[in-house]
């Protein structure tokens, strides 16, 4: 039995176990990444698609992910893969940091600036993040990394040195919504943007979901808290609107006019602030 330290969760693992996100285990009383290399998607993306904004406009990134999430959301857009153990995957289907960085160099000619780690929560697997930006910087190319920011600070300083920009979720402003709805940590959250924004290019993303964190007191208590951080006004949110998919089918898509509303309250506090799924 062993303590994963990776999350807020701190997984209490039981020999031969997995932890909640199904990318960690116990094996010989060490926990270990199991997914460790193993993809499930890799595709060349425009850099707005992370959502990022402001870090190289026009350009494309080479965007890999694994599987497991440590969060449970019931609206989960990526589910497929954020939910799976990876049983379904060919066991000796595993790509190595020196292959994976290799073909992001590849990709220069076709516009790529270099690695975005994403699709599912790559900190569940930061091992494999760490070992691969450092690659990618060597190659003289940008590393980007969209997390739901629930990883103990631990793990972001081990690999702050190598990304260079990151589009961090945060879901709500309610500890209450955090905790019931995705099985996540509102703190956790709040202290890693915290100190990401101090040493990295942040940009964040709240997802407005009809009738979970929809209100426009919630859009101010958010932009309050978000002008109050290092770069304050001058940091980027993206405010997207959701669609009934997964676990959450109960409620319709977010009103267009919600979003706009929301933006503009936004941008009383926020000097750049974008809509999407719009
Ligand atoms: S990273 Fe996974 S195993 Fe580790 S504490 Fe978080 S959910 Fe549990």
């Amino acid at each position: 039995m062993a303590v994963c330290e990776v999350c807020f969760r701190h997984c209490d693992i039981k020999e031969g176990g997995t932890g909640a996100c199904n990318a960690r285990a116990c094996v010989d009383g060490q926990i270990v990444c199991t997914n460790y290399g193993r993809i499930t998607a890799l595709a060349l993306d425009p850099i707005e698609k992370k959502p990022l904004s402001r870090f190289f406009p026009g350009s494309k990134v080479l965007s890999v992910g694994s599987y497991g999430c440590n969060l449970f959301c019931p609206f989960c857009q990526n589910y497929d893969i954020s939910r799976t153990d990876g049983s379904e995957l060919e066991p000796e289907n595993v790509i190595t940091p020196e292959e994976l960085s290799d073909i992001a160099f590849q990709f220069r000619d076709r516009g790529n600036i270099g690695l975005a780690f994403t699709y599912n929560e790559p900190l569940v697997s930061y091992e494999f993040v760490r070992d691969t930006a450092k690659l990618v910087k060597d190659k003289g190319m940008k590393n980007v990394l969209v997390t739901n920011g629930t990883a103990e600070l631990t793990v972001l300083e081990e690999i702050l040195p190598y990304i260079d920009a990151m589009n961090i979720d945060i879901k709500s402003m309610s500890e209450k919504t955090y905790s019931e709805i995705l099985k996540g940590d509102l703190e956790t959250t709040k202290t890693f943007i915290e100190r990401a924004v101090k040493d990295c290019h942040v940009e964040l993303t709240m997802l407005i979901v009809t009738d979970m964190n929809d209100s426009e007191d919630e859009m101010r208590e958010l932009t309050e808290w978000i002008s109050g951080l290092e770069g304050g006004s001058k940091i980027p949110l993206h405010i997207s609107r959701f669609f009934p998919r997964y676990n959450m089918t109960d409620r319709p898509a977010t009103n267009v006019d919600i979003i706009y509303r929301l933006a503009d309250i936004a941008r009383e506090k926020l000097e750049f602030v974008y809509t999407g799924n719009c």
